[in-house]
């Protein structure tokens, strides 16, 4: 298409001429260098000028056939539409329509990363949402499949909806992403998993690295609170499970007991995953 659009000046809007015009040149391309390098060096034979002209001229007869005959049936298919048509406008030649078919691609094609977007963002925080991290997580090649996996999820949060309204709750939930965002590596990914719960991605990270994240962003939450409720600083409890690259479920399923520990435990704490015992 790019050597399409970039050939358009010589007929922008008849194919079959521009069609006709390069094949045309480079056709003729052989006798033009020899006639070049004859007069250049003063070398020209008349017999094989006159044989390679011949050849040239039989050469671009042939191909220029060849185009017209395979030009027609789309040319007779426009007709035939037109004819269907009645009095309907006449329709654009075959160049228009085939820059009106990139043009509505390429308009397809941004409506589909539209649309990918949206299904993988949360709209309220414009951090991935639960479909987004999976598939992220989905995508990583073999050797990133591993690291920690974090179930965060804020404490009393319906207090601040109730004593402070939706809007604000909306507005903490957006000031909460965007703090765990702003405090993890580019590496990690933080999404938001559902109503007021989050999960983070530590990518490469074993449960010290992850958990020593974490409680930086809880000192964070203490000495600059996002919100507050009842005079209190909001605080969250989390989960953490470490990840080698088996299927996810179980990792999630454990660092959701993990953040259920945490909750029992009091709340504002950060628990790992129990290990898992093998049987010798
Ligand atoms: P806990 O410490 O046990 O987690 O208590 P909690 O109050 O945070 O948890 P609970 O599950 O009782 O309440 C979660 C609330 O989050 C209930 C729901 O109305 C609210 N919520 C979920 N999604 C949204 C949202 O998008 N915006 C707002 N404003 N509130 C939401
Ligand atoms: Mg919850
Ligand atoms: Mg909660």
């Amino acid at each position: 298409m790019q050597f399409y659009l970039a050939t358009s000046f010589i007929f922008p809007r008849s194919l079959r001429l521009r069609l006709f015009t390069l094949c045309f040149i480079a056709t003729h391309m052989p006798l033009l260098g020899y006639l070049a390098w004859g007069l250049a060096t003063g070398r020209i034979a008349l017999a094989e000028f006159v044989l390679l002209t011949l050849a040239t001229i039989v050469g671009t007869g042939i191909a220029l056939f060849g185009i017209g005959a395979l030009l027609n049936p789309i040319h007779a298919l426009a007709d035939a539409l037109h004819q269907g048509r009645g009095d309907a406008p006449l329709l654009p030649e075959v160049g228009d329509v085939i820059q009106t078919l990139y043009a509505g691609v390429q308009r397809a094609r941004d409506r589909m990363d539209d649309l990918h977007q949206a299904a993988h963002e949360d709209p309220l925080t414009g951090i991935a949402n639960r479909r987004g991290f999976l598939s992220a997580l989905d995508a990583l090649p073999a050797e990133r499949r591993r690291g920690c996996v974090a179930i965060i999820d804020i404490d009393y949060f319906k207090r601040v909806n109730d004593l402070s309204g939706h809007e604000e709750g909306d507005r903490v939930l957006a000031a909460f992403a965007t703090r765990l965002s702003a405090l993890v590596r580019r590496v990690d990914l933080v999404a938001r998993w559902g109503g007021e719960e989050f999960a983070i991605f530590f990518q490469d990270c074993i449960e010290d690295e992850a958990s020593w994240t974490l409680a930086r962003i809880a000192a964070r939450m203490r000495s600059d609170p996002i919100g507050e409720t009842h005079g209190r600083p909001i605080s969250f409890s989390a989960g953490i499970c470490r990840w080698n690259g088996e299927p996810l479920e179980q990792t999630l399923r454990r660092a959701d007991e993990a953040l259920y520990d945490a909750k029992q435990a009091g709340r504002d704490r950060i628990c790992r995953a129990a290990p898992i015992f093998q049987e010798a």
